[in-house]
């Protein structure tokens, strides 16, 4: 089915058929295929076995594996690989129809000529939910304006469904003006044709649907109802699939919504866990506590400690099956931890000292010998904010890198002129 190659090693030949470099891309190819297949098509007088040739060219240059082994080998490397069909099993037509959705020259007026199924694009919207929400699940329901296909002309923009090649355009709708800018120069500029908006078809005033005013869409509402499912993320898309804007000939893309999860006063979330600060005096930490903790789904949980348990500054303790519920499987859930942080008094008076000390382990300053002081030199304690003074050193010391680093590059500079 393919032309005698000149050498078995050829692999310039599709890339010729295609009339495009080596290093094109897939959207090079597609256009170049369409381009050449369309001017090729036996439906309008093109060579049959031409035409089986550009798309035979085309499924190979447009399957990343089999133009590597093209590239490589060339076609016949890629008839052996492929069997005894070759690989050219596709119907040429096939190919074609499915890039670009029928055949081309249909249609009325031949306006729709080379006119394909485009995808319109997506539309995503985020959407603020609360951890309350992620937690019991919820559905919130948005209502959307976007365009439909006017159902009065059935997207066609006219009452006969005709619609006529754009004569200031000629059916391209791109517009070529030319500039003069000097005697002997000249500027050419492309734009999208204003008479048509670029799609280069016009519809007659009196042909003119009357609903669309020839737009062929309309201004619809939609009312959509998102489902917050237990345990979903903060991040995770709801899709709403063909509900975006539609416009004629193309798939409609979707409508997506991005869960935005706003903070939580109490809560934090990491995963399906769930997590919680916590302040305990010291007596409470030493002596034990309870407090009542409102949960998200409004239980209320009564947390204590166990009778004798002493609690320290920092620690964690944890609470199965309290964290979030684990999407779709929502009876599962994570754990809740607690961060316990200790208010310590800020000072104590003789006496409370004198009776801390009488249930508390003795001091370690008793256990100094008179000898022992008399050899010591006396130091005083000052308060600090060590987060304060060590982000300050820091600071400090990146200044002083940032001088010398500077110092090497003039250093850097003076070797280099010496040496010119
Ligand atoms: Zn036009
Ligand atoms: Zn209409």
């Amino acid at each position: 089915m393919f032309g005698r190659a000149p050498k078995k090693s050829n692999n310039t030949k599709y890339y010729e058929l295609l009339g495009v470099s080596k290093n094109a891309s897939q959207d090079d190819l597609k256009k170049a295929y369409r381009k050449s297949a369309i001017k090729n098509h036996p439906d309008k007088g093109g060579d049959p076995e031409k035409f089986k040739e550009i798309a035979q060219a085309y499924e190979v240059l447009s399957d990343a594996d089999k133009r590597e082994i093209y590239d490589q080998y060339g076609e016949d490397a890629l008839k052996e690989g492929m069997g005894s069909g070759g690989g050219g099993g596709h119907n040429p037509f096939d190919i074609f129809e499915s890039l670009f959705g029928g055949s081309p020259f249909g249609g009325a007026g031949g306006s729709s000529r080379g006119r394909r199924q485009r995808r319109g694009e997506d539309v995503i919207h985020p959407l603020k939910v609360s951890l309350e929400d992620l937690y019991n699940g919820s559905s919130k329901k948005l209502s959307l304006s976007r365009n439909v296909l006017c159902s009065k002309c059935k997207g066609k923009g006219s009452k006969s469904g005709a619609s006529m090649k754009c004569r200031g355009c000629q059916g391209s709708g791109m517009k070529v003006s030319i500039r003069h800018l000097g005697p002997s120069m000249i500027q050419q500029m492309q734009h999208p044709c204003n008479e048509c908006k670029g799609t280069g078809e016009t519809i007659s005033d009196k042909d003119r649907c009357q609903q669309c005013k020839g737009e062929k869409v309309v201004q619809g509402k939609k009312v959509l109802e998102v489902h917050v499912e237990k345990g979903m993320q903060n991040g995770q898309r709801v899709t709403f699939p063909g509900e975006a804007d539609e416009a004629p000939d193309t798939v409609t893309g979707d409508i997506v919504f991005v869960l935005q999860q706003k903070e939580h006063p109490k809560f934090k979330r990491k995963g399906d866990d769930l997590f919680i600060e916590h302040t305990l005096t010291l007596t409470e930490a030493l002596c034990g506590f309870q407090f009542i903790l409102t949960h998200l789904d409004n239980r209320q949980l009564l947390i204590k400690s166990q009778p004798g348990e002493v609690v320290k500054p920092d620690q964690f303790k944890a609470i199965n099956d309290e964290g979030m519920p684990m999407y779709q499987r929502p009876f599962m859930k994570g754990k809740l931890y607690i961060h316990f942080t200790v208010d310590f008094p800020e000072s104590l008076h003789t006496e409370q000292c004198k009776a801390i000390e009488t249930v508390l382990p003795a001091r370690a300053t008793t256990q100094i010998t008179d000898m022992e002081l008399d050899e010591c030199e006396e130091t005083t304690l000052h308060a600090v904010n060590i987060e304060e003074e060590m982000r300050r050193k820091q600071q400090a010391a990146q200044e002083a890198y940032e001088e010398d680093d500077d110092d090497m590059h003039a250093g850097a500079q003076r070797v280099q002129c010496a040496q010119q």
